[in-house]
């Protein structure tokens, strides 16, 4: 840490997931103090287990959907499954993971006058009309589909962080995330990154869902949680949301078969239904991340996808 800068005490919810383990770690590097608290729903000890001899970081088993009290001076709330097959396990307890979970971290953000964070989503845009998203697009969301608990209940999470922002004077950020991708995500986790990597190395069948020519646009995991750090860092009249991607954008086909060529793989690519809602193409615009954070993703995918790959390795 700089003499510059103030030791914080950070409260990551979420913290033992794919994104949130990444966060308390360079928080932890950065030299802040940091609070991790999970329900382990879809996060693993095992993604911090190397941050416990750090005597800066606390691990908390605790659901979000029960309020919480602790002084941080910033909180940010990450805590919900963030793949379709997880969030689709239990979609009631989604809802409420989202909306009682922001309800409870702001209440407590408003008490200790703490900084918040909330990881929103691109889902928010659903299955978009308008192409690349700006962050001024309301979207086109399905409200009573199988994605509408996540994206539903970020959509209701935003507006709870922009109402204790106008009633509460509640110092907020909410960022957009969109699809990241990295070491850490579970081997079964169930999206396409991984999904793709672990048939490839195992020499099975990479499914792709419809006939592949949908879009994402992939962000690697270092790059985002740079965003995020930018984000929470900047001054108080930047509450967002802002959009945090890297807006080159892939078919599904071809992220497929740079993942066969990367591994070196003879898996097949076969051909699966498409799920309902399934967006057909997404990418951000990202102009307000580079004017009011400095921020652009600085990782290509093919790149990103080698370290990935590297990871993944143990558990071919
Ligand atoms: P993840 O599933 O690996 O992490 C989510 C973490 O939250 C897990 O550790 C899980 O156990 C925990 N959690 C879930 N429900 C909880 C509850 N009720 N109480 C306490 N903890 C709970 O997913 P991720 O990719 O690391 O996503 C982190 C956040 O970023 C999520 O809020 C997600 O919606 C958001 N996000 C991620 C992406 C992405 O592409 N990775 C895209 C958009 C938004
Ligand atoms: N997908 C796929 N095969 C898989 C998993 C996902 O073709 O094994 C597709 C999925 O239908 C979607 C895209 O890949 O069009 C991204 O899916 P993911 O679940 O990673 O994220 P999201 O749909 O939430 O962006």
């Amino acid at each position: 840490m700089n003499e510059n800068q103030i030791k914080k005490r950070i409260l990551v919810t979420g913290g033992a997931g794919f994104l949130g383990s990444h966060l308390c770690e360079e928080l932890l590097r950065q030299g802040h103090e940091v609070i991790c608290l999970d329900n382990y729903f879809t996060g693993d000890k095992a993604n911090v287990e190397h941050l416990m001899d750090n005597h800066y970081f606390e691990l908390v088993r605790h659901d979000v959907i029960v309020p919480y009290f602790i002084e941080v001076d910033e909180i940010y709330n990450l805590a919900c499954p963030a793949s379709p097959v997880h969030y689709q396990y239990n979609p009631i307890k989604t809802t409420k993971t989202s909306v009682m979970g922001a309800i409870n971290m702001l209440g407590l953000a408003k008490r200790i006058k703490a900084k918040i964070l909330q990881a929103s989503t691109s889902e928010v845009y659903g299955d978009p009309a308008i192409h690349p998203q700006p962050e001024s697009y309301w979207g086109n969301v399905n409200p009573t589909g199988i994605r509408s608990c996540y994206d539903e209940g970020k959509r209701c999470a935003e507006t709870l962080f922009f109402d204790y922002h106008r009633q509460n004077n509640v110092h907020i950020k909410v960022v957009r995330i969109f699809n990241t991708y990295g070491p850490r995500m579970h081997p079964n986790d169930g999206r396409v990154v991984s999904n793709f990597i672990m048939q490839a190395l195992k020499g099975q069948d990479i499914t792709i869902y419809g006939d592949g020519s949908q879009t994402r646009s992939f962000c690697y995991c270092d790059d985002m949680i740079r965003g995020l750090i930018a984000m929470m860092n900047t001054d108080n009249s930047v509450i967002g949301p802002v959009n945090i991607g890297n807006p080159t954008e892939f078919t599904i086909r071809q992220l497929a078969e740079m993942v066969i060529d990367l591994v070196g793989s003879k898996s097949k690519i076969c051909y699966l239904p498409l799920p309902s809602d399934d967006p057909m193409q997404r990418q951000p615009v990202i102009t307000q991340a580079r004017e009011l954070l400095g921020w652009q993703p600085t990782v290509a995918l093919r790149e990103g996808l080698a370290k990935t790959i590297d990871y993944f390795e143990r558990f071919r």
